[in-house]
């Protein structure tokens, strides 16, 4: 059991905070509690903000230039490694990921996004001159955007925090970092690592709480811009309110992706990826491709293929090295995927699971679920269920392929499975999604990745993730 009682990182320091309240941390796989720390009061939340503003105006960040940033971002990194073990199996006690996943997406790949931000922040133009057509110089100016208001859900804790922090950091703004109240023991080491980096005092403050001090801090007078990750339905509820006062926001919201199997796909190589492709996390993913379309003349040798392979994937404790499919995060969130499986009972035929595991007696788990003969207009193709529930769709050529694909609220993620990288490629062209993987997927720190329709707005990674932390001035030089 970790107790952190009275202690929130604010302003570079460890303080008191305001409130008394707390947040009791479970874990998924026991449902036993393993933890408690601060919840933070609207007071704690002003008292990040300030200090947020304040590192905006200091000569130990505000003052720096985009090398400094960068090799402050790098010593981050460096905490961060040796940190982890730490970080995977904090995140997999919490949130049940397979510590096999945590090790890799929620500790070696947030190094390297680290270490990318801090490159990119060395090479950071800030200013450019430019001639006017009207016959004067025009100084083109990108300034940070100023204090950040961050906010992330549990599934992915810390990777999603860094994909704020990293680009924020590189464009020299500050961040107040909201967790989730599901996940919050990670942050109080990555709080440690960036004590120890260094990073200069109010530039990464973390708040943890619910819902309410999210709202709160999305309409803060002090915050700038909003980062957020999480449900389409927050994110609408979040964009309404930045909306109402024009402050500028993104968002990383929920997905229904495609897996385009076409009959020429090595299946061997598409049922290998499965983990990662559409089970990733127990399918707590957003750019989990939960829909797989298979060709009538390969449907049934995919739906056996794939019942096949999620039959055998090892299900059970996160921490077991040999564990790929762990519990849902909550109880609550357990019933909500379970009531999506009874609904596919009556929409469709199910090929695999549809209970709990009978080995486990204790923790959220939901058996990998399969169903087949699904149509697309149905709940089960068209909702994000968010958890180890597969359907698999029948289609007749390409065309059909992507209109299915396509018939989707959300456009986050895709994959398209087949020798002839050519035709993928045309194929990924006219698929309405924000990213598309040929033969696999894997966000890449060097490419924008963000959805399109009701997966969000905006961008995260690559360089471009680095504009969303920016403003433009244009500094006329006339006389
Ligand atoms: P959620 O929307 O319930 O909560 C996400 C975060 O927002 C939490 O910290 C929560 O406390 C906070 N929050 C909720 N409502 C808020 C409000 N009105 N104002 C301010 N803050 C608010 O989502 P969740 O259940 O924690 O996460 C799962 C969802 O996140 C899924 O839909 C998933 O697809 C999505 N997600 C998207 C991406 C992406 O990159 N597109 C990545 C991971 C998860």
């Amino acid at each position: 059991m970790i107790s952190i009682e009275e202690k929130l990182y604010i302003g570079g320091e460890w303080s008191a905070p305001v409130s008394k309240k707390k947040i009791d941390i479970f874990s998924a796989s026991t449902g036993e509690k393993i933890g408690i720390v601060p919840e933070a009061s609207q007071a704690d939340v002003d008292a990040a903000v300030a200090a947020a503003r304040k590192a905006l105006h200091s000569k130990e960040w505000g003052g720096l230039n985009g090398a400094e940033r960068g090799l402050i971002l790098n010593r981050f990194a460096d905490a961060v490694e040796k940190r982890g073990n730490q970080l995977a199996k904090s995140v997999s006690m919490q949130n049940g990921m397979p510590l096999i996943m945590s090790e890799q997406l929620e500790s070696g790949f947030v190094v390297g996004m680290l270490r990318y931000y801090a490159a990119l922040a060395t090479s950071l133009v800030d200013e450019e001159r430019r001639q006017s057509p009207l016959g004067f110089s025009t100084l083109v100016r990108r300034e940070r955007i100023g204090v950040v208001g961050a906010i992330v859900p549990w599934n992915f804790p810390v990777a999603l925090s860094i994909m704020k922090i990293g680009p924020a950091l590189a464009a020299g703004c500050a961040v107040v970092i909201k967790p989730s109240p599901e996940t919050v023991l990670d942050c109080y080491i990555l709080a440690e690592a960036a004590e120890e980096a260094g990073v200069p005092p109010g530039a990464l403050n973390w708040v943890p709480g619910g819902r309410d001090i999210g709202a709160y801090l999305v309409t803060h007078p002090g915050v700038d811009k909003i980062a957020f990750t999480g449900s389409t339905a927050a994110g609408r509820a979040i964009a309404q309110e930045c909306g109402r006062i024009l402050r500028p926001v993104s968002l990383e919201l929920g997905g229904k992706s495609a897996a385009i199997i076409l009959e020429d796909a090595d299946l061997g190589s598409f049922l290998q990826a499965i983990p990662s492709v559409s089970m990733l996390n127990s399918g707590q993913a957003c750019f989990s491709c939960t829909r797989i379309l298979a060709p009538t003349s390969r449907y049934q040798e995919v739906v056996d293929g794939v019942a096949s392979v999620i039959s055998s994937l090892p299900i059970g404790d996160p921490l077991e090295p040999s564990t790929v499919v762990g519990p849902m995060v909550t109880s609550a969130h357990r019933d909500r995927v379970e009531s999506y499986i009874a609904k596919g009972k009556t929409e469709a035929k199910l090929v695999l699971g549809g209970g709990r595991p009978k080995h486990l007696d204790r923790g959220w788990y939901v058996e990998p679920t399969v169903f087949a003969g699904v149509s697309n207009s149905s709940t089960i193709a068209q909702e994000e269920i968010f958890g180890p529930v597969i359907t698999v769709i029948e289609y007749k050529d390409d065309s059909d392929a992507l209109a299915i694909a396509n018939d989707s609220q959300y456009g986050l993620g895709g994959s398209i499975w087949t020798p002839d990288i050519e035709r993928a490629t045309n194929l990924a062209r006219k698929l309405e999604t924000g990213t598309v993987g040929i033969n696999g997927y894997l966000p890449d720190f060097n490419a924008p990745f963000g959805g399109v329709k009701a997966s969000g707005l905006g961008r995260e990674l690559g360089p471009e993730s680095v504009s969303a932390y920016q403003q433009y001035k244009s500094i006329y030089l006339m006389g």
